[in-house]
């Protein structure tokens, strides 16, 4: 019989974590009061911690956390605030803050999947739960969680090599016959130039095709493109579509990119790091129409899903090229009790590995995938609810998606300064993007607990502060003061 922990151990800590959840949602309650962006300099902050870090003496743990909070409290972008709409950072849900905690006790190392066997099979569970929404068939598709979308991009351009040329897990990139191409679009994420310096492609790999007007790859030249290539002696490898573009949130038009690339032999790649989230929606899910035709796709739970970071996905179609990228000397698949099982650490980038999926299916579990439907369809109107206030009050909404990022600019006023003043008087956290080369702001709906108030109250002061720098002709400095 298997050993397990003394019953009144667990009940202990059950309690003990519940209680963390209650202070976890007081927490967020408390950060939703104060300010959201930090005024520190490196300098502060390195004072600080020579003086009160001394860790050549012991430190009792309360101590310590009272210390480590009290900077965290000051010195962080609050990106759990209701009024931050940032960069796809979410607010978090209470249950996988639990879930992380439980993580970090229990410490289970999936790298071996008789190691952790529970959680090997949980994220299995959940990923094979997921894998249909994105159109993915889990009895021959394959998943895995990753630290985020970068790893994940990185783990797709990978597989691909290893899927076109299979001696490339063994050559590198000196036993390729051409050079293999990337073709990102001018709105893709730059995790992917990253990605083709890490593999050895080089970024000299990636070539960028031009977007139309709504910043959507345009399919004409991408064909223009990859033929023009072909004919210089070079081998297009790889297209990647975004669904749900950082900076602007644009879908790619992925029916006919996925169509074309089927028809070239290109591996297809949909990078629905945000995006993604919205298969989970009845109502949303039309708008990612063509993500079943890739070969592999990403969704960040860390994103869109509302769990702490790092917490991307990984989905692929190719069984094969996945566990000949990555295979090391030593069986990729082991059986147990006449079950196929892999070992993450040969069937993925990591080696050592953390329980990622927990946090993701107890919060999914929690909620319920309709209560998780809603809650995005929720943030998805609060979208559109932020776009008519904004439009109402005379700003023009420079880009085009159903998702919740908004870019908005108005004549005379200068986006960088407008976004540095509403940081600075701690209204809420935008940033300034570039849309078609022009400067916009840019909203982004991340946290569960944005409401209407809220928006309604930051569109008027933004009005405020954007009435004052343009009647003023001044610096975001003196706005207000
Ligand atoms: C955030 C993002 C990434 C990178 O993902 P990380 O989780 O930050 O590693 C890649 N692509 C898109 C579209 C993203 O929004």
């Amino acid at each position: 019989m298997t050993a397990t922990v003394e019953h009144d151990e667990i009940e202990r800590f059950v309690f003990a974590l519940l209680q963390l959840a209650d202070a976890s949602e007081g927490l967020a309650r408390g950060i939703d009061q104060g300010g959201i962006t930090p005024d520190v300099t490196p300098e502060e902050i390195r004072q600080h911690l020579d003086s009160r870090f001394d860790l050549s003496a012991a430190m009792p743990l309360d101590a310590l956390v009272r210390e480590v909070t009290g900077m965290l409290d000051r010195w962080i972008v609050h990106v759990t605030h209701r009024r931050y709409f940032g960069l796809f950072n979410p607010s978090v849900t209470t249950a996988s803050v639990v879930a992380d905690a439980l993580v970090a006790a229990y410490n289970p190392q999936l790298a071996a999947w008789s190691h952790a066997p529970a959680a090997n099979e949980i994220e299995r569970f959940t990923l094979a739960r997921l894998m249909p929404y994105f159109g993915f068939d889990p009895d021959s598709g394959v998943a895995n969680f990753t630290t985020g979308g970068a790893e994940a991009n990185l783990s797709a351009l990978l597989v691909a090599l290893a899927y076109r040329f299979p001696e490339f897990p063994r050559t590198g990139t000196r036993g390729l016959p051409r050079q293999p191409l990337v073709f990102v679009s001018d709105e893709s994420h730059h995790s992917l130039v990253k990605a083709a310096q890490m593999t050895g492609l080089g970024s000299q790999a990636v070539r960028i095709v031009p977007t139309d007007a709504h910043g959507r790859m345009d399919v004409a030249a991408l064909e223009g493109r990859v033929a023009k290539e072909r004919n210089g002696g070079r081998a297009p490898l790889l297209v990647v579509g975004t669904a749900g573009s950082t900076s602007t949130g644009i879908i790619d038009p992925l029916p006919e990119i996925g169509s074309f690339c089927r028809q070239q032999g290109l591996w297809f790649h949909v990078d629905a790091a945000w995006g993604g989230a919205a298969a989970l929606s009845p109502k949303l899910r039309p708008h990612l129409a063509g993500i079943e035709t890739t070969d592999s796709m990403v969704c960040d739970a860390h994103k869109w899903l509302s769990v702490p970071m790092g917490a991307g996905m990984f989905f692929c179609r190719h069984r094969e090229a996945v566990l000949r990228a990555f295979q090391v000397h030593t069986p990729y698949m082991p059986v147990a009790f006449g079950q196929e099982v892999f070992d993450p650490f040969s069937t993925t980038v990591q080696w050592s590995r953390r329980f990622i999926g927990l946090k993701l299916v107890m919060s999914l579990a929690e909620r319920g995938l309709p209560g998780y439907a809603a809650m995005i369809e929720e943030q998805a109107e609060l979208g559109h609810y932020l776009r008519d206030a904004l439009r109402a009050s005379g700003w023009d909404i420079v880009n085009t998606t159903p998702f919740p990022v908004v870019c908005f600019r108005r004549e005379g006023v200068d986006a960088g300064d407008l976004a540095r003043a509403i940081q600075r008087h701690q209204v809420a956290w935008m940033s300034a993007v570039a849309v078609k080369g022009r400067p916009a702001l840019r909203a982004c709906i991340t946290s569960l607990r944005t409401t209407r108030e809220d928006l309604y109250h930051v569109v008027g002061d933004i009005n405020r502060l954007a009435d004052q720098l343009s009647d003023r002709g001044v610096g975001p400095g003196d706005v207000g003061r």
